[in-house]
């Protein structure tokens, strides 16, 4: 399988100021991210509020050059100068946003919506525009009678059916998915997602799934990165990211997610303390002084990416082998959540992929 993203040491920071007298400050929105996406596959990007998953999905959607460091893109490669034909490359990425009712434009009707991007970057006649328009609503479970219909008249669900839609019409390779199903209600994220699903075996689309919420993450990812404070913290395949999460970060992150297999244990790490500010990201490792295992190596020296088994992890504690979580006995809370969430009547497979009832919400 080939690679389709490659991204190296990149980097987004931005200069701001905290009031009108204040020195310029650097937010440190995204630094030195490496990490590859295989063609056709989903890859996850979680983490808290603010980590940087939007400014990540603004450099890789070529809204906005990076800083520093270096993308490749579908064999082609893109530095903070730019490339030369990123009005080309710009059609094999495409993106969809979390508020479906803020991404359309509410004058526009439907049709109208779906064809731009054609009107935009093609010369394609407006007979094959309208076909393709149709097409693709039907794709996206929508009807051909949805096309002169205006934004206003659809729920959430159907608008961000719509949003995918548009960006699925210049037929790129790459989706970025900033939160896709983050504003609708649970029954109606099932829908989107298999949607999404059925749309990448189809059209064989490589997936940057973007999500703060690591149980939606669970059933659509193949790999999983987890950012913390503008930095991958962990990148592992998703069972191993569910099964042995590595980085105490994760692991704190799971504690809060509902446990999808109650046989099975899970350490209780309980996040604690405030996101840190980007602009004065801490020393070291940038999650130490929330890390219950951190020892004075954790705030002087940055951990780097290293492999763990299946897993790339940056966490001193776990390359030098004193986080040891199969030692420390279940906190006392861990076995009475598993079990809650054992009964919980849902099974998460059974959820994703759960008939749609009557037609589309
Ligand atoms: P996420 O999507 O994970 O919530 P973002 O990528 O939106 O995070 O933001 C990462 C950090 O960068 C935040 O601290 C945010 O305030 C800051 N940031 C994002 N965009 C800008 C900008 N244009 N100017 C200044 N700071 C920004
Ligand atoms: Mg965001």
């Amino acid at each position: 399988m080939s690679t389709i993203i490659e991204a190296r040491n990149l980097s987004r920071f931005y200069e701001v100021r905290r009031g009108l007298f204040a020195e310029p400050a650097t937010v440190r929105a995204l630094s030195e991210a490496s990490f590859r996406v295989t063609q056709g596959t989903t890859l996850a990007v979680v983490g808290e509020s603010g980590c940087g998953k939007s400014t990540l999905a603004r450099l890789l959607t070529m809204i906005e050059p990076p800083s520093g460091g270096e993308l490749v893109i579908d064999g082609k490669k893109l530095g903070a100068t730019g490339h030369a034909d990123l009005k080309a490359l710009r059609k094999t990425v495409q993106i969809v946003f979390q508020d479906p009712y803020g991404s359309l434009n509410p004058r526009q009707k439907i049709g109208a919506i779906l064809e731009e991007p054609l009107k935009i970057n093609t010369d394609m006649p407006s007979r094959e525009r309208r076909e393709k328009a149709f097409d693709m609503l039907i794709k996206v479970g929508l009807r051909p009678e949805h096309y002169g219909r205006y934004p206003h008249m659809f729920s959430g669900g159907q608008r961000q059916r719509i949003a995918i839609a548009r960006a699925l019409m210049l037929d790129p390779k790459i989706l970025i998915l900033d939160e896709p199903v983050s504003a609708l209600d649970v029954s109606i994220q099932a829908q989107i997602l298999n949607i999404l699903a059925d749309l990448q075996e189809e059209l064989g689309l490589t997936y940057i799934f973007i999500s703060h919420d690591l149980s939606v993450v669970r059933f659509v990812a193949d790999e999983v990165m987890v950012m913390y404070l503008g930095r991958p913290v962990e990148f592992a395949p998703v069972e191993a990211v569910f099964e042995s999460p590595q980085h105490p970060y994760t692991v704190a992150l799971l504690s809060a997610t509902p446990v999808a297999d109650p046989r099975r244990k899970r350490q209780n790490i309980k996040l604690e303390g405030e996101l840190p500010s980007p602009i004065n990201p801490p020393s070291g490792c940038p999650f130490h002084p929330r890390c219950r295992y951190a020892r004075d190596k954790c705030s002087d020296i940055r951990p780097e990416l290293t492999l763990h088994g299946q897993t790339l992890v940056a966490c001193h504690g776990i390359e030098e082998g004193w986080i040891d979580y199969a030692a420390e006995p279940p906190p006392p809370g861990a076995a009475l959540s598993g079990e809650r969430a054992g009964t919980t009547p849902q099974a998460p497979d059974a959820a994703v992929r759960a008939p749609e009832p009557g037609s589309p919400v």
